[in-house]
């Protein structure tokens, strides 16, 4: 059979890759050649896959499908007649088999999120059994057992250490219009970096600096010290609402000798050599402060609304969510009297081997500060898109010769494109992709892109992205699948709607994320079920809710929840 004839039955089959549940490129129809498979088979394969994908949706759902995927499907390869005349070296072709393998490997129909799911849930069984007893899943006890009231009132601080930049507030509850005062600051590398006493004495420094500017009518009263939310982003084994130890740093940090410690009195001693009368009465992870912001909203709207989960999708991500203390065998403690605890699931850390990676993954993880860690939280938060995208960009560069002869030098440095940028360059809604070509220009240093070429970048951002939204709203149908609310009310389960409370810059910033996140979500539970469950941003738990969980612990003040 000769080249030409496989195009021709690869054309044949257009009707199916237009789907996009699987196609063939003529590159990739050249190996397969050369590997033996004939057409038909490969006909049958495809088929089948389609079936599996879309065995489970309803017609309405098949038809949306088809349209919204033949719609953003995009032929790569420049139409003939059409001079590629900046890069007239490029094996498009062999760009066209890198672009197919990565949709291959990306690719994360409903049966494969459904097998994660299952996996999810098995680990987060193990991790509330026993310390330890997920490899995934640390399945934190926050010592948050009960939710905002809104009769909190008083002055509060809160400090939020979530990644790349550290913020400081104040919070006056009870005063109607007052508004939070927030103070931001950026965590130097050599801190991120460095050691133990420094971080903390930068942190205790720069809360200094934000009190000196405060008039007198914030000054604690005698005998009292300003109080403060402590968000701490990172995994921590808590150990009760003020103290907690760190289990090891993740997004970037590698602070010397903080893991094992514990972090509330490392910042109160920090704090205490600097002399401030400030301290920590909450130690909270972000995730349980946008559950707290998400909840006392509920509350103020009196729908009936039930704040069970928050996840944040920001640098890093992670979720927390309400669970029954008969489920959690591993808690010791007297039972609460709201019979729940907040478990802060630490979601990163899933590493299930039927998760979609591909080479980039595993180059990208290799050279990380934590190597095998973090898989989950490596494929889907924003501290690696950006670079996933690079790195196969560098690809194209390397075999394909997509920029030119020679490797665009920026394509080369690591983390050079943010998340931002692949954010950007997705939602380019020009019709010659300026943004797309300004950012290839500006960041990568490749100027004068064709047409083609931004598109090729569009559609590698696309894939990132998509796989990213489809992970994390799997993620959010293995909590509701543990706490019983993925199902119809039928079953005698709660008859409230069910709120996800979401935060952080990736979701918050990135509609198209968003969007294919919710509509994972949607696929995975059903449309009937789906209606019950609302995901909605809930901005600022890491700050407002950290100080409103002060405000709740508080040692001076007689208002508590
Ligand atoms: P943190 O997680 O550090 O506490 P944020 O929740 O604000 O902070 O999230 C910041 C992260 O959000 C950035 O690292 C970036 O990856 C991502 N982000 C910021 N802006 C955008 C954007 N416009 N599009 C996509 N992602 C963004
Ligand atoms: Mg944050």
């Amino acid at each position: 059979m000769t080249f030409a004839m496989l195009r021709a039955s690869f054309t044949s089959l257009n009707s199916v890759q237009q789907w996009g549940f699987g196609s063939v490129s003529p590159a990739h129809a050249t190996q397969l050649m050369h590997a033996n498979v004939q057409p038909h088979v490969l006909d049958m394969r495809m088929i089948e896959s389609v079936n599996n994908s879309i065995r489970h949706l309803s017609p309405t759902e098949i038809r949306s499908k088809m349209k919204r995927r033949s719609l953003r499907r995009v032929s790569i390869k420049p139409s003939s007649g059409v001079a590629n005349d900046m890069h007239s070296g490029s094996d498009w072709d062999k760009a066209e088999f890198v672009l197919e393998e990565l949709r291959r490997q990306c690719d994360t129909p409903a049966d494969l999120l459904y097998r994660l799911v299952e996996d999810m849930v098995e680990e987060m069984k193990a991790g509330l059994a026993k310390e330890g007893g997920s490899k995934d899943y640390k399945m934190i006890l926050t010592y948050v057992d009960k939710l905002p009231s809104g009769k909190e009132r008083g002055h509060f601080y809160a400090l939020d250490l979530g990644g790349t930049n550290f913020r400081v507030l104040r919070v006056s509850f009870g005063q109607d219009g007052s508004t939070p005062v927030f103070q931001e600051v950026s965590i130097p590398q050599e801190i991120m970096l460095g050691q133990h006493e420094e971080l903390f004495d930068y942190i205790a420094g720069k809360l200094a600096e934000f009190v000196s500017k405060e008039d007198s009518s914030y000054h604690p009263r005698p005998g009292c010290k300003r109080e403060l939310g402590f968000t701490f982003s990172f995994p921590i084994k808590q150990t009760s609402i003020d103290s907690g130890e760190l289990i090891k740093w993740t997004k970037g940090f590698a602070v010397e000798g903080t893991a094992g410690k514990d972090v509330v009195q490392a910042l109160n001693e920090a704090m205490e050599r600097r002399g401030l009368d400030m301290v920590v009465t909450a130690l909270v992870n972000d995730t349980v402060g946008t559950l707290a912001v998400a909840s006392l909203a509920a509350s103020k709207a009196d729908a009936g609304d039930e704040v069970m989960i928050s996840v944040i999708l920001g640098t890093g991500t992670n979720a927390c969510y309400v669970e029954s203390i008969d489920a959690i065998p591993k808690w010791k403690g007297p039972k609460p009297s709201s019979g729940n605890m907040i478990i802060s699931m630490e979601w990163g850390g899933f590493s299930s081997s039927l998760l979609p990676r591909t080479q980039y993954d595993e180059a990208l993880d290799a050279v990380s500060v934590n190597p095998g860690e973090q898989i989950f939280e490596k494929l889907l938060s924003g501290m690696y898109l950006g670079d996933i995208v690079r790195r196969v960009l560098l690809r194209l560069a390397e075999e394909a010769a997509l920029f030119g002869p020679s490797v665009p030098p920026n394509l080369l440095i690591p983390c050079i494109l943010g998340t931002p940028h692949v954010s950007c360059m997705h939602q380019d809604k020009s019709s010659d992709l300026q943004e797309v070509g300004r950012i290839l220009s500006n960041v990568l240093g490749i100027h004068e892109t064709s047409l083609e070429l931004r598109k090729l970048v569009v559609e590698v951002c696309s894939i990132i992205a998509k796989r990213a939204a489809r992970l994390a709203g799997a993620g959010i149908v293995g909590i509701l699948r543990k706490i019983g609310r993925d199902r119809s009310k039928h079953d005698g389960s709660s008859s409230h709607r069910t709120v996800v409370a979401m935060d952080g810059g990736l979701y918050e910033h990135y509609p198209l994320f968003r969007a294919e996140m919710k509509a994972a979500v949607v696929e995975l539970l059903g449309s009937e079920v789906a209606e019950n469950v609302l995901i909605e941003l809930s901005k600022d738990g890491s700050g407002i809710g950290a100080a409103l969980l002060a405000a709740a612990h508080s040692k001076y003040s007689r208002y508590g929840w």
